[in-house]
């Protein structure tokens, strides 16, 4: 039987967050309905609870919840005390929240391109970027995968910078067996409802071993304090609802943690003897929490037309290279300066992955892509 003709053909969304709250619907609604009936609707006693759980989780002193994971980078700088015409070294690829939180937290945003086998800033590429006016370096742990936490805290110690571990995408993930978000001067997360750990609706938090900027965190992100306002600060809280719902959810983060790995060990096998795509390659002694999982191939845009047709959702994360983006024209990067990151946008596609995908769904996923590279590539 050829791969295409599959007798029936069925829907494989992207994501699918409906799924996923059936699947813990009566702890969900019960949560909810705790905040409501106490109306601790921001900040308050849920809110206390997910920060204590969270940082538990990680063995780290502090946790500071916030509005999104994007505030949660703008805040952790401005704790560590950016100033104008600072630069700060982020990854060529990555969510423009990595680096449009530079800018806006006064510092120069300086990009370093990725590592050639995974998507993850490049260590070696990081040194040759340091300059006097360097303050701290950014790794993401894109899709789900450790960036080289050893050599960049290495680097880091030797010159004096901070890091933030941007962990928006790695909940779970380790390096070393050590969870990544416990290796720099503080790591921030992300909670919008598709991360690994999602919300219904935005929400964030910062985790740090350093009670001083935690504290300051702590007022910064709630207008400096009340009353007699220490300093000028923002509006960047976490509401009951979401942070009861993220309680909830926590409990069971790593039986969805397994099932991504299960699902991408599944991908992997049946995708193996592909010449025309590369797989994912997991850094060696880490874990990776598959927030997407992520194939490379040269037939990219035919291939993703060809699955849409089949029913099949698929994304890519992301089309431009951050500094391939307008929104960093101004620094007049060209193709060979992230040769990597560069050559990377036009093939990545981002296959569907979730908790809840089943069996067939993912079998069908694979089969429809050797029928198209077996059978229909031109
Ligand atoms: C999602 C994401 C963010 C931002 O999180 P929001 O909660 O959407 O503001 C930051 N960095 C990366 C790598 C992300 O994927």
């Amino acid at each position: 039987m050829s791969y295409s003709q599959t007798r029936k053909r069925i829907k494989v969304p992207f994501n699918d967050l409906y799924i996923h709250y059936l699947s813990i619907k009566d702890e969900v609604d019960q949560a909810i309905a705790s905040v409501i009936s106490s109306s601790a609707f921001v900040r308050g006693p849920f809110v206390k609870k997910f920060e204590k759980d969270f940082a538990q989780l990680f063995g780290s002193k502090n946790c500071i919840s916030c509005a999104n994971g994007t505030d949660a980078l703008y805040i952790a700088m401005k704790s560590l005390g950016l100033q104008a015409g600072d630069e700060v070294i982020t990854t060529a690829h990555s969510w423009i929240s990595t680096s449009e939180t530079i800018t806006q937290a006064g510092g120069r945003v300086v990009f370093a391109d990725t590592e050639n086998e995974f998507f993850t800033i490049d260590a070696n590429q990081i040194e040759p970027k340091i300059t006097d006016k360097t303050k701290g370096i950014i790794p993401v742990h894109l899709y789900g995968q450790a960036a080289d936490m050893g050599a960049i805290i290495s680097i880091a110690r030797k010159y004096g910078l901070w890091v933030i571990e941007d962990c928006a995408q790695a909940h779970l993930a380790t390096y070393k067996g050590k969870l990544v978000g416990t290796f720099g001067d503080a790591a921030t997360f992300s909670f919008y409802p598709g991360k690994n750990l999602g919300a219904m609706g935005d929400a964030g938090a910062i985790i740090t071993n350093d009670d001083k900027i935690a504290s300051w965190m702590r007022l910064y992100a709630n207008h400096g304090g009340k009353g007699n306002h220490e300093f000028e600060g923002i509006n960047s809280r976490l509401d009951g609802l979401q942070a009861a719902i993220l309680s909830t959810k926590l409990s069971h983060l790593s039986a969805w943690t397994i099932k991504r790995q299960e699902v991408a060990a599944k991908y992997n096998q049946l995708l193996q003897n592909i010449d025309d795509i590369s797989l994912p390659v997991v850094r060696y002694d880490t874990s990776h929490v598959y927030h997407l999982y992520v194939i490379l191939t040269e037939h990219r845009d035919n291939l993703r037309d060809y699955l849409k047709d089949r029913g099949i959702e698929t994304a890519i994360n992301y089309p431009y290279a951050l500094p391939y983006c307008q929104a960093y024209n101004y620094l007049q990067h060209l193709p060979q300066h992230f040769p990597n990151a560069h050559a990377n946008q036009s093939r990545i596609l981002s296959l569907p992955i979730f908790p809840e995908i089943t069996e067939e769904q993912i079998l069908y996923v694979a089969n429809s892509i050797k029928a198209y590279f077996y059978e229909c590539k031109l």
